[in-house]
């Protein structure tokens, strides 16, 4: 059964970023990670697996707070096929977000699939919802981010449990704050 909504309007998330050459210029998929840990998603499942990214990760959920982490899984459709929720895949070539977002907010626990150059056919059938962000060909990191945005987001200056350094916002300058949790120097 999937995990109940932690506030009763914006669905959990999961990412699943297929793709990814650990490697090689782990920037795109790094993004990626930074992007969905933002703007709320819980986890990323990664494939092939990248223990150096996710610790990486891991080490930026450490400082900045969150339980965000990223988990490495051998066979995407088997992370699809297990998955207890809503799979939400992001093509060009889908459904206008639009249209599908109310269909997509009553889902308490979604799988959003990201792709690099080139995804499997199967990919498309095995989705519940292929969605477009835009008509137009653009970035994995730009098309999850805005879904994220239109799922609910997260509300301006939100706290991410256990941090170990907040960022007091400023019109100006920067300015961080040493919260005395965890090990930050
Ligand atoms: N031909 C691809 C496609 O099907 O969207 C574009 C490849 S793009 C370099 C890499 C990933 O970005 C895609 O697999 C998709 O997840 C995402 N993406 C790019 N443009 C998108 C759009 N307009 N709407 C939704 N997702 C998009």
């Amino acid at each position: 059964m999937p995990t109940p909504r932690r506030d009763g309007r914006r669905p959990r998330v999961t990412v699943l970023r297929l793709g990814h050459r650990p490697g090689r210029d782990p920037r795109l998929t790094t993004h990626v990670a930074l992007a969905a840990r933002a703007f709320g998603a819980d986890r990323m499942l990664l494939t092939p697996p990248d223990p150096a990214l996710a610790d990486r990760l891991s080490a930026v959920a450490q400082r900045w707070g969150g339980g965000f982490r990223v988990e490495g899984v051998e066979r995407w459709s088997d992370a699809v096929r297990r998955f207890a929720g809503g799979v939400v895949h992001l093509t060009m070539y889908g459904e206008p977000l639009d249209r599908a977002l109310p269909r997509l907010r009553r889902r308490p626990e979604l799988l959003v699939v990201v792709g690099g150059a080139k995804v499997p056919a199967e990919l498309y059938r095995r989705a519940d919802y292929n969605v477009a962000v835009g008509a137009q060909p653009h970035s994995e990191v730009a098309a999850l981010a805005v879904l994220l945005d239109r799922l609910g987001g997260l509300p301006d200056g939100c706290r991410f449990r256990g941090a170990e350094r907040r960022i007091v916002p400023q019109r100006n300058g920067k300015r961080v704050l040493r919260t005395g949790r965890g090990r930050a120097p």
